[in-house]
């Protein structure tokens, strides 16, 4: 079993609701949630012109390859009503990303991890390191902690 970090986000419709069903969801495509941060509210980042945002981070462990839970996350993300082509940093219903999968550094055409925006998102970090603390970041002996700005 692989042990990962995903970021739920959502900005249109029953927030708490698309927290929820992308969770049931999540461990009904056997992606196990170990652990879950606060949900909180965050302003939109990139497009600012749309309404705040809920956001929380799940440490899950899954027997998929990080290929294959990006493909579950994709068919959840469908499943619970968002639309095939988002504009980018635009509203959506839920948005989910991996931000690490164990310590491994991987660089695709379909998939960055750790996540390409991660560092430049305070919450996220924040988020992270509340569920664990002593977590280093992929590829450094850097902890997470150490790229919180106080
Ligand atoms: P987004 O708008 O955040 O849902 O991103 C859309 C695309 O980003 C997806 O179709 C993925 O192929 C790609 N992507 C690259 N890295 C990641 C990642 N770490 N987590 C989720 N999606 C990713």
């Amino acid at each position: 079993m692989a042990r990962a970090f995903l970021l739920l986000g959502t900005n249109q419709g029953d927030l708490y609701r698309n927290i929820e069903a992308a969770m049931k969801e999540l461990q009904n495509s056997g992606v196990a949630i170990k652990k879950r941060s606060r949900i909180c509210k965050t302003k939109p980042w990139g497009k600012k012109d749309q309404p705040d945002f809920l956001n929380v981070v799940l440490e899950v462990e899954t027997g998929c390859e990080p290929l294959e839970l990006l493909s579950v996350i994709k068919s959840i993300e469908m499943a619970i009503g968002r639309k095939p082509d988002p504009v980018r940093w635009g509203p959506r219903v839920i948005d989910i990303d991996i931000l690490f999968f164990e310590d491994r550094v991987i660089e695709t055409k379909e998939l960055t991890v750790p996540h390409g925006e991660f560092l430049n998102r305070p919450f996220a970090i924040r988020l992270l390191t509340e569920i664990a603390p002593a977590l280093r970041y992929p590829g450094t002996r850097r902890y997470v902690s150490e790229y919180l700005e106080l």
